[in-house]
């Protein structure tokens, strides 16, 4: 029997990703055989283990699946090792932690408050319970990343890791300032590139893998595959911890993390979502997607500008990726109430915290806004004013229902005539 609850909720949530205007900087639109591959019948299949070397018969098409996300995700990022089985970003990062430390050992990540990620030393993960976190953060001046900060921190705490990477940060990153520093205090840097991946692959950005010995990233935000994770390494350097394998030779880093996937924190992979991130990154090898990751940033630039004009103040004072990050006290208006507001309208963003907010993080002070999603619908320059336009006049309407009522319409009549995967 066809379990029509679920398929016409399904259908539901169809109509409002295509009503609405989706500007969360972590979401995007998978294409037509992203989702596809995903929702195959590769979901039957179990593989723990690794393409040659598994703990199940019956492995031999999946093999050659998930050895095909491999190769391609190490080309795309000229990358010489690639593990494409986290479930996430987070179990991606989970496995680094478990890799290259041990509990108790001390790491030192980009502040929450800030714009960096629980994953990367929060006291409510794993990753702020289990190791000994502390933090660089911006500088309040200039909104960028503080370097000095960092260094200083890193020469008086000495950790095992230093991470890099970002959840809402909209400047690139001094990857090469980062490794000096991790070189002279003899710790290891993992980028986690989940938010830019997609623009690094298309070389738009600074190259992590020239400086950060492990790089993770989501594969569903700028990357626009399936839900998932991944982790890669230009080099497979040796393990700087000594472990050997039984006959004496050093094992290889890439070694520790698969056997930090699985079986540290893992059990089997989800083939259909590998075989999914395969079909994606074949995609994001094309000309075509350096073309939409162009699209992008010109549309994040854009709108960061014309929201600077209408008096808004932008962290950084502007954007080198697909996000930016408003802080709303000049307009008198919280974060919670903003994504309120702009919810009614069907203008998904998240509230956010801002460097330095005065706001608790259910409150805030700042929403996060990406342009990745909108501009696979198809969203170009030239939409770009009558979107920052209607936000304006959201944000502004002190809740006024016809205001608001207006705003809905003008993006349901902007959104709905738009496919979910224009490009
Ligand atoms: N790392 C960063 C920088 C992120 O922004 C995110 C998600 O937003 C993650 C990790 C976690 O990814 P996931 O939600 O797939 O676990």
């Amino acid at each position: 029997m066809r379990d029509e609850k679920i398929f016409s909720l399904i259908n539901e949530e169809k109509d409002r990703q295509t009503n609405g205007l989706e500007l969360i900087a972590s979401e995007n639109y998978a294409s037509e055989q992203v989702i596809s591959a995903m929702g195959s019948i590769l979901t039957n299949k179990y593989a723990e283990g690794l393409p040659g070397k598994r703990y199940y018969g019956g492995c031999e098409v999946v093999d050659k699946i998930e050895q095909l996300a491999i190769d391609r995700l190490c080309k795309l990022f000229n990358a010489s090792w690639a593990n494409v089985q986290p479930h996430s970003g987070a179990q991606a990062n989970a496995a680094v932690f478990l890799a290259c430390l041990n509990p108790g050992d001390k790491i030192l990540g980009f502040d929450l408050s800030h714009g960096g990620h629980l994953t990367h030393g929060s006291p409510v993960n794993f990753s702020g319970k289990l190791y000994k976190p502390f933090f660089y953060g911006v500088k309040q001046e200039t909104g960028l990343i503080d370097y000095d900060t960092l260094e200083e921190t890193a020469k008086k705490e000495r950790p095992k890791l230093i991470i890099c990477g970002a959840s809402a940060y909209s400047r690139d990153w001094d990857y090469a300032r980062i490794r000096k520093v991790a070189d002279e205090v003899g710790a290891l840097i993992l980028a986690d590139i989940s938010h830019p991946s997609g623009m690094i692959a298309s070389e738009l950005l600074n190259d992590p893998l020239d400086y950060c010995h492990i790089v993770t990233s989501t594969t569903h935000k700028t990357l626009r595959g399936p839900r998932g994770g991944i982790i890669m390494m230009r080099e497979n350097i040796k393990n700087p911890y000594g472990l050997k394998w039984k006959n004496g030779n050093l094992k290889s880093m890439g070694a520790l993390l698969d056997a930090a996937v699985f079986p540290g924190t893992q059990g089997g992979p989800l083939e259909h979502v590998i075989g999914a991130k395969a079909v994606a990154f074949g995609e994001a090898m094309t000309d075509e997607f350096k073309q939409y990751m162009i699209r992008v940033k010109a549309n994040a630039k854009l709108m960061s500008e014309l929201f600077l004009e209408k008096g808004y103040n932008i962290v950084s004072g502007g954007t080198d990726n697909h996000c930016m990050l408003i802080d709303l006290r000049s307009k008198g208006i919280t974060g919670k109430d903003a994504e309120e507001l702009l919810g009614k309208a069907e203008i998904t963003v998240n509230k956010n915290m801002v460097p330095f907010d005065t706001e608790s993080p259910f409150i805030t002070s700042g929403i996060r806004i990406g342009t990745a999603a909108i501009t696979t619908r198809g969203i170009d320059l030239v939409h770009i004013p009558e979107i920052v336009d209607i936000i304006d006049r959201t944000l502004t309407s002190s809740g006024d229902s016809s205001i608001i009522e207006e705003a809905r319409i003008q993006t349901k009549n902007l959104m709905s005539p738009l496919p979910l995967f224009k490009w």
